[in-house]
C-alpha cells in the first residue's frame, strides 16, 4: 500500500518544489474549526502506518522523474505525528533534496520532535489566535495545551535551530484583526524571532465570508507589523 499523496510540482524562484502529504488520514493535535480537512483524529501521540516501504519506493521514483530541489512536507494534519517521519526525512536527504516541513508548531519545543525538525532545512510554524480563550475555542487543541506553551515552544525551537524558521500568521476576522491584537502579534513575533514571516488571510471558500478580512486591512496590518520587524524577511 502506498499512503503518500502529492501535489503537482511547482516552482518558487528558481527552485523546484515537490509537495508531499505523509499522513493517510487526518491526524492532528488540534481540531481547528477552520481546518480544511474535516474528519479528525485528535492525538498527541505518534502513529505508525502500514505501507512505508511501498510508499518510499513510489516516492523515490517520483523524485527521480521530477528532480525537485526541495521536498515540502505539507500533510493532512500534523506531520510530526507520523512515527516514521525521521526515516522519511533521511530518505529525502539520500536523494540530495532539501526538506521543508509544515507543522502547527506546538510540538517543536519537545525534545524528540525538536530533534526531528532540526533535520529539516526549513520549518514553518503557525499562529492563528492570540488569546487563550480563542485558542481553546477555535483551535480546540489536545487537552492541557495552552497558548503560552505553544508560543514558548516555537520560541525555544527557533533559539537553537540552524535552518530557516518561518512564522505563518493567519489573520482571522473578529479574532486577531483589531489594533490591540496587532500589538499582541508584534510581541509574539518578537518572542519567537522567526527568520521569515508570512501574513495571510483566510482563503478557504467555505469560511471566507465569516473569517476573511479585506485585502486593504491585510496590507494595513502587514505595514504596521513591518514598522517594528523590518529586520525579518517577508514571504
Ligand atoms: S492545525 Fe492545521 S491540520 Fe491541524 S486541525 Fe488545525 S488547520 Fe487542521
Amino acid at each position: 500500500m502506498n499512503y503518500f499523496t502529492y501535489k503537482d510540482i511547482h516552482a518558487e524562484g528558481n527552485k523546484k518544489i515537490l509537495e508531499i502529504n505523509i499522513l493517510p488520514e487526518k491526524i492532528c493535535n488540534f481540531d481547528c474549526i477552520f481546518c480544511p480537512i474535516r474528519r479528525n483524529i485528535k492525538t498527541n501521540k505518534q502513529q505508525k502506518f502500514e505501507g512505508l516501504d511501498n510508499s518510499l519506493e513510489v516516492f523515490g521514483k517520483k523524485i527521480q522523474d521530477a528532480n525537485p530541489d526541495i521536498i515540502f512536507i505539507n500533510s493532512k494534519g500534523e506531520a510530526l505525528l507520523n512515527k516514521d517521519i525521521t526515516k522519511i526525512i533521511h530518505f529525502i536527504k539520500t536523494k540530495n533534496c532539501k526538506v521543508k516541513l509544515l507543522s502547527n508548531g506546538y510540538l517543536l519545543g519537545k525534545q524528540d520532535y525538536k530533534e526531528i525538525a532540526n533535520l529539516c532545512d526549513e520549518v514553518i510554524g503557525e499562529i492563528k489566535t492570540i488569546n487563550e480563550d480563542d485558542f481553546q475555542k477555535i483551535q480546540r487543541p489536545y487537552k492541557d495545551y495552552t497558548l503560552n506553551e505553544y508560543i514558548n515552544s516555537m520560541a525555544f525551537f527557533k533559539s537553537q535551530y540552524r535552518g530557516d524558521f518561518i512564522l505563518e500568521i493567519t489573520i482571522l476576522k473578529g479574532y486577531n484583526d483589531n489594533n490591540d491584537s496587532i500589538q499582541k502579534l508584534k510581541k509574539i513575533i518578537q518572542k519567537i524571532s522567526p527568520d521569515k514571516i508570512e501574513i495571510k488571510k483566510e482563503e478557504d471558500k467555505r469560511l471566507k465570508k465569516r473569517l476573511a478580512i479585506t485585502d486593504e486591512r491585510l496590507s494595513e496590518i502587514k505595514k504596521e507589523i513591518l514598522i517594528q520587524h523590518s529586520n525579518i524577511a517577508w514571504k
